[in-house]
């Protein structure tokens, strides 16, 4: 297996440990992906060299980590509940019961849109009634060891001050609307993809392998039902629910009825809720209050016996498309959002108890799947009880939507990317992403242009100052106006700015490279592509070939880089920033020199610009020895951020010690002489 198989390999069982660990929908058999993961130990192991803590080997059986896959037979089943969707099926119910047992009580409850998870306590060594396994519900007989996970839910009591030896509870894990949304807008920040809603996540969310990762995101639970116990409390479920409500456990909002009007009357209250419960409803449970009368109301093997769950109809409304927004994100990314009203009340429409009139349209596929267009009808409906959602055409539009070629911010030629359904604006001057472009080009990795981070770019984005990365090296042109305007500080603090600025053009042209932020050009990639041209500038001319030659450089960054340099608007913003000074020749030659000619040198601690490699190629370019560590024949020491024993030593021994800037200031006065 090549690199670059293995990074694609990588990437594959990447996608499918989310698929099955964070969103629950493995897409593969667990022998196809047991064969993978075997195919990159086998790589790996052939080429050490190639493993990163990043890598799917690192990533299970790590010690902090949850053993995934431990079965656990459940004691008593986890059984579903049989849904209906009319309310006299529920009259029914409660008349069927009543009839063997006259007076019987109800329980009517929230059913929380979650997975259900059993919780077993026993009485241990040191007497308290602790927590000692957690089950996820698997088939309803064979679930999955979660215990670790469901210690880091606030609502998981790891020890009940409860009379018992034993005692087995079952409830619902789920996620709140905020833990969802907070999840989701993370997702987006990092251009991953969102959670299609709570229910899903949190299953993801309690399979976790980090326990870590399983606190970060937040579940909450409920408890709904003692599955195995002392008599006393089993025997009443109301009662029990009342017992554990007084120990401090999060039972599930319920309401004790004894007639059919009454059960109607608590399904009804528990749908007016909907709107405002912080989680999502999957409708109403009605179970027999006796515990020892359920029985006798079997429903099937696969179900409850004497439960029953009442469905409320979906809010659903039929809505009209007025217009469709695209714009570009950050990332350059084309959104799309549609606007509608309701067919029937021509005004935006009522969901939930919320008014809805726009809904994202997510990709293109998306608007032709669903044939999107001016005029066309939909069912919308609010997905998780929040989002709104489109759901289906109920009458096709005379067109169907297509995005616009250009960007909508710049005009630019739009690409859509070959793996995946997004369309994005890849011109780095493009107004919807130049402060990130830009503060990308100043951020220490590439320019490193100390102070000028993005809450400053974003401020002189937003005053016109910069329009393009070459605006930067114009910004002294515009002290006076700057200071003025205060928008960068006083005097002195503008002129620190600048200076820096200044400094920046003689940067090694990797930085410059890096800057430019090039799609799958790295720091490391950019060094490597360096390495075998003598000039930035000279890679306008590069053939395609000539990119694929490089070492680790893969058919993708190959195209990415050919894509780049010859495009024309890049050829001059390259042409801008060589007029301006920037530094594109390879460091070797524009700084080798005699200067350190005899010279013993250590390097210590971090260094502002330098990598500690570039570093030792700098001083041995110059004439100097690079050794590891300071003795008495040590001349130099060249002391950068964090040193530590090394200065220490060298300060002992009264060796001279430099900045990597004196270092430089050496170098450069001898190469000016000569
Ligand atoms: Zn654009």
């Amino acid at each position: 297996m090549d690199r670059q198989a293995y990074d694609e390999l990588k990437k594959v069982i990447d996608r499918h440990m989310e698929l099955y660990y964070n969103e629950d929908a493995p897409m593969i058999s667990d022998a196809e992906y047991d064969a993978m993961m075997r195919d990159l130990k086998e790589a790996e192991k052939e080429h050490p060299e190639w493993v990163t803590p990043d890598s799917p080997t690192q990533k299970i059986g790590g010690s902090a980590k949850r053993e995934a896959g431990v079965k656990v037979t459940h004691n008593v089943p986890m059984l579903s509940i049989e849904d209906v969707f009319d309310t006299a099926e529920v009259t029914a119910f409660v008349s069927r019961v009543q009839e063997r047992h006259p007076g019987c009580a109800f329980s009517v409850e929230v059913k929380v849109d979650g997975l259900s998870m059993t919780l077993r306590y026993a009485r241990n060594t040191a007497g308290e009634l602790a927590l000692t396994l957690a089950e996820t519900r698997g088939d309803g007989r064979i679930g999955e060891d979660v215990t670790a996970n469901a210690l880091t839910i606030p609502d998981v009591k790891r020890t009940l001050d409860l009379p018992y030896d034993l005692l087995e509870l079952r409830g619902e894990v789920y996620m709140t609307h905020e833990a969802f949304e907070r999840y989701n807008e993370k997702q987006e920040e990092a251009g991953k993809p969102p959670a299609a809603n709570p229910r899903n996540l949190a299953a993801g969310t309690l399979r976790q392998l980090d326990p870590g990762i399983t606190r970060e995101r937040g579940l909450s639970m409920f408890i709904f039902n003692i599955q195995d116990g002392p008599e006393e409390i089993l025997a009443e479920h109301t009662g029990a629910m009342d017992i554990l409500s007084r120990a401090g456990v999060p039972v599930v909002f319920h309401r004790r009825c004894t007639t059919a009007m009454e059960v109607l009357d608590a399904i009804r209250e528990i749908g007016e809720m909907r709107g405002e419960l912080p989680f999502d409803l999957d409708g109403a449970v009605v179970k027999i209050d006796h515990t020892a009368w359920r029985t006798e109301f079997p429903a099937g093997s696969k179900y409850s016996a004497g439960h029953i769950a009442y469905k409320y109809p979906p809010e659903e409304k039929i809505v009209e498309m007025d217009e469709i927004i695209t714009d570009v994100g950050r990332t350059g990314k084309l959104t799309f959002t549609g606007v509608f009203h309701d067919k029937d009340t021509g005004k935006p429409a009522r969901l939930c108890g919320t008014s809805v009139s726009r809904a994202t349209l997510h990709n293109q596929d998306y608007i032709t799947e669903m044939k999107i267009g001016i005029g066309g009808w939909y069912r919308l409906y609010k997905s998780g009880e929040i989002i709104p959602r489109l759901n289906g055409c109920v009458r096709e539009p005379a067109e169907v939507f297509t995005a616009p070629k250009n960007c909508p911010a710049c005009g630019e030629p739009l690409v859509r990317e070959a793996d995946t359904a997004d369309i994005r604006c890849i011109n780095p001057d493009c107004p919807a992403q130049l402060v990130r472009t830009i503060s990308y080009f100043t951020s220490r990795d590439a320019m490193n242009i100390m102070g000028l981070g993005e809450t400053l770019v974003e401020a002189l984005v937003g005053a016109g100052y910069l329009k393009n990365i070459a605006d930067i090296y114009r910004l002294k042109d515009r002290r006076a106006e700057l200071i003025e305007a205060g928008i960068i500080g006083k005097e002195k603090n503008t002129d620190k700015v600048l200076a820096e600025i200044e400094k920046s053009k003689t940067a090694d042209p990797v930085r410059l490279l890096t800057g430019l932020a090039i799609r799958n050009v790295g720091v490391s990639t950019a060094r490597e592509v360096m390495r075998h041209f003598d000039h930035l500038y000279d890679l306008t001319t590069a053939s395609r070939e000539d990119f694929l030659a490089i070492p680790d450089i893969g058919e993708t960054t190959a195209e990415d880089l050919y894509g780049f340099f010859h495009r024309e608007s890049n050829v001059t913003l390259l042409d801008e920033l060589r007029l301006m000074g920037l530094n594109m020749k390879k460091a070797e030659e524009a700084d080798a020199g005699e200067a350190l000619a005899g010279q013993t040198v250590v390097i210590t601690g971090t260094l502002p610009t330098l990598g500690r490699k570039e570093a030792e190629e700098y001083v041995r370019r110059n004439g100097g020895k690079v050794t590891g560590s300071v003795s008495s024949k040590t001349t130099l020491l060249v002391a950068g951020e964090a040193a530590g024993s090394k200065l220490t030593k060298a300060q002992q021994l009264g060796i001279r010690i430099v900045s990597e800037e004196e270092l430089r200031a050496m170098c450069r006065t001898d190469t000016q002489e000569d």
